[in-house]
């Protein structure tokens, strides 16, 4: 009977102390759902360079050129976008929304002013998207930074500005180009900010990783961004700002010491976009610290004095002229260092003749232009040739006023198709030189356009390309060009920022406004 009593006793005990487990274990579930609840965040794009400079417009119908807007831009896994995509998935519980944002423009930083229409129309896309899609925990915007419209002085600030007061207090967080253009107007709108540190810029997937994480610690109360910004008062051309060589590569390490000495710190750098003649251009230092106002105007103040300090260095180098820049090319096929890369980098419609019609002046041989930009060209290979036949064609220098001349050559149709999403024609001639045309202006960042066209890039002496910086990816950090030179040919992008007609930059600028 005692044993009976016993077991019924230990039951009973065993079951009490199940139940107490199990109503224990069920609160903890309950309270870890409650502190981890679902996130919900607004994902937007409105990206622009903009060439102020440059003759044409970018318009609605630029901006549609490759479709219209779309709230598919969650797709990749890389850039901006992707990099913030990828670390909500790491978190979990995050639920991202696509707002309609427009695609690339037309033309890239090629294009002009953005009309007033532009801005208001993607705009106001995202703006309806915001209210009927929400509420929202947290808006995200994959920007550039260095976008011009007409009648709006400083654009991400302003679409910052107008997001706010449709979602109110709630996080709104900034990636940027390393070319934007910005001041305190876009910090005071918006509450974190992360600028690429590449140029190439390699970071884009990382910095909208990091966006990610100051994004959902902020939504979760764990992280209080702190922003500030400084302007040093610089301005660069784009062809000196590689982060691969002094002083670019400087100021971007004495930013990264910060954030790695001490975690929650991110130190952003703009060198910022010449070319664009608005009121905030020039290099921006943009700090965000975990609530300590005082640590992120030291760090902010301290970068900025930096890049002060290395101002002349930074915006005043003198490259090679064209009829120099061409001759210093001969020379290097001379003493065998094939393929010999030239940088046109001022041209920055694509369409400039001035250094094809010095390599024909100066003899050269086995050239190619990848790319010249020459939508008419085009078509009369189209309407009047294939591929084999003998034209007599004129070759660029009729876009704008920095073209140059129509080069005329007499020559053979290598190669004429449609590839990607535009088309692309090859003219032969001379002894083994090649102009490879696009109806835009092409960046041309690795050697993966020859080999489709039927040109063997290793063979060639001399390949002139349209690009500042960004071609160093494919051609300087591989190893495969023999030598480089970047050539100040006319431009509306020029190395001497002396020489254009700025109106409206801040008067104390170096170095057009201020010489020391
Ligand atoms: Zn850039």
């Amino acid at each position: 009977m005692n044993k009976i009593l016993k077991t019924v006793t230990r039951q009973i005990c065993a079951l009490w102390i199940l139940t107490v487990l199990f109503l224990v274990l069920s609160y903890e579930c309950t309270a870890e759902a409650k502190s981890e609840k679902e996130i919900k965040i607004a994902v937007a794009t409105f990206s622009h360079e903009t060439c102020t400079f440059c003759p044409d417009s970018t318009t609605i119908e630029d901006w549609e050129y490759y479709g219209p807007p779309t709230r598919d831009i969650l797709r990749s896994n890389r850039g901006y976008i992707g990099g913030f995509k990828t670390m909500c998935e790491e978190y979990g519980g995050i639920e991202l929304v696509g707002m309609t944002s427009p695609r690339d423009a037309r033309g890239g930083s090629s294009g002009s002013w953005n009309t007033r229409e532009v801005f208001e129309k993607y705009t106001n896309l995202i703006l309806e998207d915001l209210k009927k899609l929400g509420p929202f925990d947290g808006v995200f915007l994959a920007l550039h930074g260095a976008m011009a419209a007409r009648d709006i002085p400083k654009p991400e600030a302003e679409l910052v500005r107008r997001i706010r007061k449709v979602v109110g207090n709630i996080p709104i967080i900034v990636t940027l180009d390393l070319h934007a253009n910005e001041d305190h107007e876009l910090s005071d709108a918006a509450d974190a900010v992360f600028i690429v540190k590449r140029y190439p810029h390699y970071d884009t997937t990382l910095q909208g990783e990091r966006a990610a994480r100051v994004m959902i610690n902020t939504i979760r109360g764990k992280y209080k961004p702190t922003m500030v910004t400084r302007k040093p008062g610089v301005i660069t051309p784009s062809v000196f700002q590689g982060t691969g060589v002094s002083p670019a590569m400087d100021i971007m390490e004495r930013a990264r010491r910060w954030e790695c000495r001490i975690p929650g710190v991110y130190v952003s750098v703009a060198f910022g976009f010449a070319y664009a003649d608005v009121p905030d251009v020039g290099a921006t230092v943009m700090v965000v610290t975990n609530n300590d106002q005082k640590l992120a105007d030291e760090i902010a103040d301290d970068i900025s004095d930096y890049i002060w300090q290395m101002r002349k260095e930074f915006a005043g180098k003198i490259l090679p002229k064209t009829k120099e820049g061409v001759a210093l090319a001969i020379e290097a096929v001379r003493q065998g260092k094939t393929p010999v890369v030239i940088a046109d980098h001022s041209d920055r419609t694509g369409g400039s003749t001035y250094i094809l019609e010095e390599l024909i002046k100066q003899g050269a041989k086995n050239f190619c232009i990848a790319t010249l930009r020459d939508e008419k060209a085009i078509e009369k290979i189209e309407s009047e040739a294939k591929v084999g036949d003998q034209i007599s064609i004129n070759l660029g220098g009729y876009s704008d006023k920095y073209a140059g001349n129509p080069v005329k050559a007499n020559g053979k149709v290598e190669f004429l198709s449609e590839t990607g999403r535009d088309k692309i024609a090859v003219i032969g001639f001379g002894e083994n030189n090649h102009v490879i045309l696009t109806p835009q202006l092409m960046q041309v960042t690795d050697t993966t356009i020859f080999r489709p066209v039927g040109i063997d890039f290793k063979t060639l002496d001399i390949v002139v390309l349209k690009s500042r910086v960004h071609f160093r990816r494919g051609y300087h950090e591989t190893g495969i060009a023999g030598a480089i030179f970047e050539v100040d040919a006319p431009g509306w992008g020029p190395a001497d920022l002396s020489t254009l007609p700025y109106k409206n930059i801040p008067k104390d600028t170096f170095p057009i406004y201020r010489k020391e």
